[in-house]
């Protein structure tokens, strides 16, 4: 299938939301029955983010195929509903271990390895190529659904040091392949200055520059403003940008972020990157989306839950588990507000307080010590006061210890992780993790299945028997205590097929205490709400009507 490109930069700026543009013109196209795929290119040095700490740079987002990428990734599902691959993310640590290698292995035959072209090379190498690609006659395409197209958004903004080498493999890349098949949109701010009350194009004809000046010449500039952009304001960018008057689009700040492709089709981003791509533009389909917002915009209902964790100082670092509780809650015709709460604080004493007023709590994933009787206290007080509860990855961990010391009676139950001399390691290390040394990619990472007791909650909720869902885990549930869990009532419900790794559990005694080895959040779309976060917030819902 042929492809066309549309490479996506940012400006002035970062956090300019350039990756929500991106992904809603990806719901645009296909919308208009185009195959899309989306990429990130990240021009920092680290092979991916899994080692990153999420306070400085958000959650961690896992592809089913297992690999950890940047958090726009999972903008970029939710928006296009298509699954991302391990090829959908690449840093310059990956480009560069990669020249390396074959460095090593002698493949450039005494040659001196340079940014250009080797390092350039390697970037073009990396952008998504279909089976049977072929750029050039690809303005033939007269059917949408023949046609794929590729979005590829470079992180961090233009005139970074580090960003040099992905503008130089895009001007080669647009020489190679031709322009009207790879065009550039361009994400800037124009802020408004309050004193002078206006709005003001120079930084984003600078930016603008910085890229004329590296060869590249944007098709499209996306403003991202405070306030709409006149006539003139747009005249005045066009011209001193070089683009036709009409390529000059407002991104005005939206109350739903899923409202974004509406609002960017009635700017008609679209249809100016199909004319610039020289590609047929049809009606769009966007029925099922606007009817989503609708009911987003019009709750019936509102439930408050709790999100326990120790990066709530950067709401980013739990990204999908928050746009999955929305997702779920629009699923119940009930808005989410979620509060906030810091790990560190929470103890037994203070929980009726900082629970006060809350239908359900939520403990995510995480690593590390700090905060972690706090969550076992959250759990605790979930568990023993019948308020709806959902454990992720580390959340069902907690609550294993939780159930092992409080009602099965090892007051000093442990995972291995935070305290490898328990006496009672209830989690402990997957046998394949022994010996891993290495902290980067060396989880278990990506899809894995899961068989749900027929007799369960899970099962009711999910509607089928094998399940998939993704993992980011070093540790599981200890098997040698699955007896004394289940025999004090809690519900192993969900298993690998294997039948070696305890992947879901559950209190059938509680209203709603569901947890998972997995990380469900990543799945969930605004259009398909993942079914345990729909069955929480009914929950929860539940909840505040006793
Ligand atoms: N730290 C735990 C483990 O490695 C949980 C990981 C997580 O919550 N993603 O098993």
């Amino acid at each position: 299938m042929p492809v066309k490109y549309v490479f996506v930069t940012g400006g002035v700026v970062s956090g300019l939301g350039k990756g929500i543009t991106a992904a809603s013109l990806g719901r645009l196209l296909k919308a208009r029955g185009y195959h899309v795929t989306m990429q990130k290119f990240d021009p920092y040095i680290n092979i991916d983010p899994g080692t990153m700490n999420p306070v400085q740079h958000g959650e961690v987002f896992v592809t089913e195929d297992g690999v950890e990428t940047d958090l726009d990734l999972g903008h970029y599902e939710r928006f296009i509903d298509e699954n991302l691959t391990k090829n959908s993310n690449v840093t310059t640590g990956k480009v560069y271990w990669t020249v390396l290698t074959k460095e090593r292995r002698g493949d450039f035959g005494g040659g001196t390895v340079q940014v250009i072209p080797h390092i350039t090379d390697e970037i073009k190498s990396r952008f998504h190529r279909s089976g049977e690609q072929t750029a050039s006659g690809v303005s033939d395409c007269l059917h949408s659904d023949d046609m794929e197209i590729a979005i590829i958004e470079v992180g961090g903004t233009v005139g970074d040091i580090e960003s040099q080498p992905f503008l130089e493999a895009i001007r080669q890349f647009q020489h190679d392949v031709g322009h009207e098949n790879a065009i550039l949109i361009h994400v800037t701010l124009v802020p408004y200055l309050k004193v002078s009350e206006e709005l003001k194009t120079k930084p984003t004809q600078a930016s603008v520059k910085d890229l004329q000046g590296m060869g590249i010449q944007p098709d499209i500039i996306v403003c991202r403003s405070e306030l709409p952009l006149d006539d003139g304001i747009r005249s005045k960018i066009a011209q001193f940008c070089n683009v036709p008057k009409n390529h000059v689009l407002q991104n005005l700040d939206v109350e739903v972020l899923y409202e974004l492709p509406l609002v960017m089709e009635q700017e008609h981003l679209a249809e100016v990157a199909c004319e610039s791509l020289r590609i047929p533009c049809p009606q769009p389909d966007l029925s099922e989306w606007s009817s989503m917002i609708e009911s987003w915009k019009h709750p019936q209902k509102q439930v408050t839950v709790a999100l326990v964790g120790k990066y709530i100082s950067l709401h980013d670092a739990y990204i999908s588990v928050v746009e999955a509780l929305k997702h779920g809650g629009v699923a119940n015709h009930a808005s989410v507000s979620i509060r906030w709460v810091d790990s560190e604080e929470v103890n037994d004493g203070n929980a009726a307080e900082i629970f006060d007023g809350v239908n359900g709590i939520l403990v995510p994933g995480g690593f590390g010590s700090r905060g972690i009787e706090g969550k076992i206290s959250a759990i605790r007080w979930a568990r023993t006061h019948g308020i709806p509860f959902l454990g992720l990855c580390l959340g069902m961990q907690m609550a294993i210890v939780e159930f092992a010391r409080d009602v099965v009676g090892y007051s000093d139950a442990h995972t291995a992780e935070l305290d490898p001399d328990t006496g009672h390691p209830v989690i402990h290390l997957m046998p394949d993790q022994n010996g891993v040394e290495d902290i980067g990619g060396t989880l278990r990472l990506g899809s894995y299945p899961c068989v749900l007791d027929k007799n369960s909650r899970a099962y009711a909720l999910y509607g089928q028997e094998t399940i998939h869902e993704r993992h980011r885990h070093r540790y599981e549930v200890n098997n040698d205590y699955r007896q004394a869990l289940t025999e004090n009532g809690m519900k192993l419900s969900g298993i690998s097929p294997d039948g070696r790794i305890v992947e879901m559990i559950e209190l059938p005694e509680h209203p709603w205490f569901v947890a998972t080895q997995a990380h469900p959040e990543f799945k969930s779309r605004p259009n398909r709400p993942h079914p345990l976060f729909a069955g929480f917030i009914e929950a929860a819902l539940k909840n505040q009507d006793k």
